[in-house]
């Protein structure tokens, strides 16, 4: 069945649930061919957005993008403001269980390439323990430098992977990913984020009543409020005067979103 997507910042957000993104990500993999490009899909939250109004690169990957996940509060807000009643919340940290289930169940691998040395690692081991199956093809961490990189993807071409997970943060996880787009022989490949820093253990997930209440961002500031009281606090607010301005343009255009 067809599903409806909805414009932010020229960005087309897929309207669809937890179940269907899954299901996305595995026909794309199920109909890849080497012959085929990888397909590209990616988590969009309220900071994402930000950044992509102020780096047109990134606008024009996930622009590009083959998939573009609604991820957080933020993002269901934006969409009731401007009139879409956003399906579900499709985070990269509560897909991942279901990814290592379905890989499992298929016989599929990933390949988690990000963070610090060690996290990558251990969020394989959380992910074999998770799906009681070798689905892990490698990992290495996100610290690299440009000389390593044809390496490092000659390193996952040839471990086979049927999904790449970065976690590299935003947006350099998805620049790098459009930039080695060719040279990538996986048929998806995603970026995460902070995915391996929760599933590692080195940073702890909010309990379960604030990512219910879709408050999660609020945990993350008390966590790593150095870094992160910057694109809550602030970030926050820009989010939502970027969404009246949308609001703003859309009502002296007579526009609606589709
Ligand atoms: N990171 C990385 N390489 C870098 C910079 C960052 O692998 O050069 C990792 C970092 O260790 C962390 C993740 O990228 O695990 C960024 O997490 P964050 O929560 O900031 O992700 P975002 O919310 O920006 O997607």
């Amino acid at each position: 069945m067809p599903h409806s997507t909805f414009m932010l910042m020229d960005i087309p957000i897929d309207n669809i649930t937890m179940d269907e993104a899954v299901q996305r990500i595995f026909d794309a993999v199920t109909s890849y061919t080497p012959q085929s490009p990888s397909s590209h899909m990616h988590f969009v939250n309220a900071h994402c957005i930000n950044t992509a109004a102020v780096n047109g690169n990134y606008r024009q990957v996930l622009f590009r993008a083959d998939a573009v996940f609604p991820d957080g509060a933020g993002i269901r807000k934006a969409g009731t403001m401007l009139g879409v009643p956003v399906k579900d919340n499709v985070n990269g940290t509560d897909m991942f269980p279901l990814l290592c289930s379905r890989c499992a169940e298929s016989g599929m691998r990933i390949y988690l390439l990000g963070a610090k040395p060690g996290a990558a690692e251990q969020t394989g081991r959380w992910a074999v323990e998770h799906a009681g199956k070798e689905i892990i093809a490698g990992s290495r961490d996100g610290y690299f430098s440009p000389e390593d990189q044809k390496q490092i993807i000659e390193e996952i071409n040839s471990s086979h992977p049927d999904i790449l997970l970065t976690a590299m943060g935003v947006p350099r996880q998805e620049l790098w990913l459009d930039e080695h787009r060719e040279r990538l022989k996986v048929p998806v490949c995603m970026g995460v984020g902070g995915l391996f820093d929760f599933y590692s253990g080195t940073i702890p997930r909010a309990p379960r009543w604030m990512r219910r209440m879709g408050i999660e961002w609020v945990w993350r500031l008390m966590m790593e409020p150095g870094r992160m009281w910057r694109r809550y606090i602030i970030g926050n607010v820009v989010f939502l005067m970027h969404i009246k301005k949308i609001q703003r343009n859309m009502r002296k255009e007579g526009r609606k979103q589709p």
